[in-house]
């Protein structure tokens, strides 16, 4: 069955009442016929549910579903992305241990890795995406984990992931995907070689602002130790919100198509636009990864980078013209958000840490949603006149 259809139809079983829609099972623990059942419940001796932070039917329908999309064996659900990431990190890695991760990842994954980390004796190296001597030199015998973003937010640089799986696979290091940007409808990590794979499910799988989420996902082996520390440490997800991402996985394919018409549609016109001076976006052939892009990913993404002509006076100056578009801190909407990284989402880096990264005061990061392109267009158009007009 093609992917997009078992994420559609894949449903736990129904109940007696024979629901079309899958129900939801708020409920925090599971009842037993005896005595001996629920001892051979505990014993893992009978097949069910014992306790929703261990797993609940709404959880177990969603890991079927994002392991079918993203070619995993199992996965574990929690309570945000970034709960995913931590709890990704602090089961696999113990002190002594070092990882290599990029250097283009969300702040609060480089929070962890650079300030909680260290403190438990972690080490990390931080590798700028596209220096393949870097990470040839900094992936040694002592690594054990390396952690990268591919497309990065908001520069939208890929790495090489079959590459980058062979360089950490020759040290039995796990290479670990935050696959948040792409989604598996246009890459799947690990198929292209990498181990785990990490979601903020608060962004696209969700895609409509609603609620926070992760989900790791991976081989048998590689989730266990990580859902057995889940289990106990608490960082699950509620059964609503299981629910509602997998009723929300039933349309991703649908919407990440039209996301990714929509940001190439709108990246090509203002490729053009003379108030414009780069644009970023992985399947235009200007990007200077395209070939990569095109190698491992499907289609560019929902994610558009803008610089326009001037500096932040510009970009706001933009940003306030425009009426379709919100101004929030997030991304993977149905509604196109507008984002100024360099005043908002990255503000906390170092002014040189920002222009590594490639966001400058001019720089305009656009989650396209799923309006009428035409409107979006028209939108974009009145509101860069307004640049040229001041
Ligand atoms: N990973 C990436 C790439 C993100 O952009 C974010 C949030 O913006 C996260 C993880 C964290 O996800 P959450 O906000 O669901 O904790």
């Amino acid at each position: 069955m093609n992917k997009s259809t078992s994420s559609i139809r894949e449903q736990m079983a129904r109940t007696q009442y024979r629901e079309h829609s899958t129900p939801m099972f708020l409920t925090s623990s599971f009842t037993y016929d005896s005595a001996e059942h629920a001892q051979a419940m505990f014993a893992g001796e009978s097949e069910g549910y014992i306790y929703s932070r261990f797993s609940n039917p709404n959880s177990t329908e969603l890991i079927a579903k994002m392991c079918t999309l993203e070619g995993c064996d199992n996965g574990v659900t929690t309570a945000s992305g970034m709960a995913a990431i931590f709890n990704t990190l602090a089961a696999l890695l113990k002190a002594g241990d070092h990882v290599v991760a990029s250097k283009a990842l969300f702040g609060n994954s480089l929070y962890i890795l650079q300030h909680i980390l260290p403190q438990w004796g972690i080490k990390c190296t931080l590798v700028d995406i596209g220096n393949k001597d870097m990470w040839e030199s900094s992936i040694t015998e002592a690594t054990k984990l390396v952690l990268i973003e591919t497309p990065t937010n908001p520069s939208l640089e890929l790495i090489d992931i079959p590459w980058l799986a062979e360089r950490c696979h020759n040290v039995d290091a796990k290479l670990v995907v935050d696959n948040c940007f792409a989604t598996p409808i246009i890459q799947q990590p690990k198929t292209l070689g990498a181990d785990i794979i990490i979601h903020s499910a608060t962004k696209w799988i969700d895609g409509q602002g609603r609620v926070l989420g992760g989900i790791v996902v991976g081989s048998e082996a590689d989730i266990t130790p990580i859902y057995d520390f889940i289990r106990r440490t608490g960082a699950c997800m509620s059964p609503f919100h299981a629910w509602l991402l997998s009723k929300s996985l039933e349309t991703l394919d649908v919407r990440i198509q039209r996301h990714c018409e929509n940001a190439l549609a709108l990246a090509q016109y203002f490729e053009q636009h003379k108030y414009i001076t780069n644009v970023r976006y992985p399947f235009l052939s200007s990007h200077p990864q395209y070939d990569l892009a095109r190698q491992q990913m499907s289609a560019g993404g929902g994610l558009v980078t803008i610089d326009i002509q001037g500096g932040q006076e510009e970009a706001f100056r933009l940003i306030n013209a425009l009426t379709i578009p919100t101004i929030t801190a997030n991304l993977g909407d149905t509604r196109t958000i507008i984002t100024h990284p360099a005043s908002t989402t990255h503000s906390k880096l170092s002014r040189e840490a920002q222009q590594e990264a490639g966001i400058l005061d001019a720089t305009v990061r656009i989650s396209v949603g799923l309006e009428g392109i035409g409107d979006l267009k028209q939108d974009f158009e009145q509101a860069l006149q307004k640049i040229g007009k001041q």
